[in-house]
């Protein structure tokens, strides 16, 4: 059974399993996140995980 996940990115459903973009659904959504992560460790220095929580309820707007 493989295992579903959301891209982090663009919120579509995608697999983790022979993804080489995981967890992202794209080479695209991948370079967009390593962008926004450098950005935001030039910025604040805030810890990965903390903003990709911010993220996920901002796209979900049902966390
Ligand atoms: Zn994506």
């Amino acid at each position: 059974m493989a295992r579903e996940l959301k891209c982090p990115i663009c919120g579509r459903p995608t697999f983790w399993k022979g993804n080489p973009y995981r967890p992202f659904c794209s080479e695209r959504c991948k370079l967009v996140d390593l962008d926004r992560w450098f950005s935001e460790e030039y910025r604040l220095s805030v810890p990965r995980d903390l903003w990709e929580d911010k993220e996920k309820e901002g796209e979900d707007g049902k966390v």
